[in-house]
């Protein structure tokens, strides 16, 4: 093995720095630290995802009263259906997956799982955008930690791979 900074060999393999340029590697214990952190990234990012469904659903519930009360038309909000439904169920996959990264049991159920919690997040920006749901603004910036954690989760889930059992 050699040290990805300066190229040269690394004759202690237990060691965390390379002896030469002083490079920190993924030793053992740094990769496990990284899935935990991973795993309770997307453990947020889930639960993150689960509120801003209920909103949508709960937004909708109270839209199609008001509708109904004075008549018109529900087909503009469809969209707080559409991302309230995509996102509870996503919450599910993104809550397993990130349980099972917790306790390093299954690499692709983990690393797919944070995949569709940044999906559903994706999915929901764009129903809001084309929805053009400008007062759901709250919801939009709720959006950008699940963006970032979930990413963050997928980066971090692969890098520890090799520590699934
Ligand atoms: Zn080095």
């Amino acid at each position: 093995m050699n040290c990805a900074e300066c190229g040269k060999e690394i004759i202690d393999e237990d060691s965390s720095f390379c002896a030469y340029c002083g490079n920190p590697f993924d030793s053992k214990k740094n990769k496990t630290e990284l899935l935990g952190e991973g795993a309770i990234l997307l453990i947020i990012a889930a639960t993150f995802t689960l509120t801003i469904g209920i909103i949508g659903l709960m937004n909708y519930q109270a839209t199609v009263a008001y509708i109904a009360s004075v008549g018109g038309d529900i087909a503009p909000y469809l969209g707080f259906l559409l991302f309230g439904f995509i996102d509870i169920i996503m919450f599910i996959p993104g809550l397993l997956g990130g349980l099972s990264a917790l306790f390093k049991r299954r690499f692709k159920f983990s690393f797919i799982a944070a995949i569709l919690v940044l999906c559903s997040s994706l999915a929901t920006f764009i129903i809001i955008q084309y929805y053009a749901y400008g007062y759901a603004d709250i919801v939009l910036f709720s959006e950008i930690p699940i963006l970032v954690f979930s990413i963050l989760s997928i980066f971090l889930i692969n890098k520890s791979k090799t520590e699934f059992n």
